[in-house]
């Protein structure tokens, strides 16, 4: 397998074509790696990626750290070295919705970059008004089209979405929501803030790879699904965020990934 694109050390992939998982920190991906059978590990570019079995099962799983730059890029090199058979992006997110508390899943039915937005004219003196905007999307390939087109939302793909739903009982550390993820280089804490783009986006969550990767998937034509676990939220005041929620969720990622890969 592969398309002969060797790692950093000038290592191949020669595995069965995966499932890749994403993960931006240690924390949100090393319990997965930890599960695999045989892992082999790569670098590509400074990214660090991982292959092996689960329960016979073939994965990757990629660090793609903080943001949507870093985040496309290991999902580019991801499609030329592992040409996965689907993308699962997860990891923490803040809450927009007040319903959602930490340990909270949300798996993405949509996900959308709230960054990409035009804002309405005003004068000089006019004052800023960071409500005062119209939607953008961005540009990501349209095999029907036969172009890049501009999409302010990306869906998930239904047979990855089925999976997660399939599973949603083995989780009990929170509840297992589905809602529209929000993907910005930057982290809101100011709670009219997030009523906001909770309002005008339709946002459950807030985080920062979920919407690149799903752009360079529809790219590829991959299937691409997002699930997120809330680890902050500005509804409970001004307090940390948690990182013990990224193993839980990672156990339900693996949950979904098995279900997904039995089923096709
Ligand atoms: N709080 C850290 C900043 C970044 S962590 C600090 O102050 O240094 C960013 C990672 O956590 C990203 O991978 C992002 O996807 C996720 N994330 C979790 N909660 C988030 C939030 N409220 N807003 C944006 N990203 C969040």
């Amino acid at each position: 397998m592969g398309r002969g694109l060797l790692d950093r050390d000038g290592k191949a992939y020669t595995g069965a074509r995966p499932l890749l998982i994403q993960g931006a920190m240690k924390v949100e991906t090393s319990h997965m790696v930890e599960q695999l059978e045989g892992v082999e590990e790569y670098r590509l570019g400074q990214w660090y990626f991982a292959s092996g079995t689960y329960k016979g099962l073939p994965l990757a799983i990629a660090r793609t750290q903080w943001g949507l730059a870093n985040a496309a890029a290991v999902t580019a090199l991801a499609m030329e070295f592992f040409q996965p058979v689907a993308v699962i992006n997860q990891g923490t997110a803040g809450a927009h919705d007040p319903a959602l508390k930490n340990f909270d899943i949300v798996v993405g039915k949509e996900t959308v970059n709230e960054s990409a937005w035009k804002s309405l004219y005003r004068a000089e003196g006019e004052g800023i008004d960071g409500r005062a905007l119209e939607k953008l999307g961005v540009f990501a390939y349209d095999k029907e089209a036969a172009r890049f087109t501009q999409e302010v939302y990306h869906k998930a793909d239904e047979a990855l979405l089925a999976a997660a739903r399939s599973v949603r009982d083995v989780y009990t550390k929170g509840r297992v929501t589905e809602g529209i993820i929000g993907t910005a280089d930057s982290w809101n804490c100011q709670v009219d803030q997030v009523l906001f783009l909770h309002d005008f986006y339709g946002s459950a969550v807030e985080e920062m790879e979920g919407d690149a990767v799903a752009q360079i998937c529809q790219t590829y034509d991959i299937p691409f699904l997002t699930i997120r676990v809330v680890s902050n939220t500005v509804f409970a005041g001004d307090v940390d965020w948690d990182l013990a929620v990224g193993a839980a969720l990672q156990e339900y990622v693996l949950a979904v990934a098995e279900a997904y890969m039995r089923s096709r």
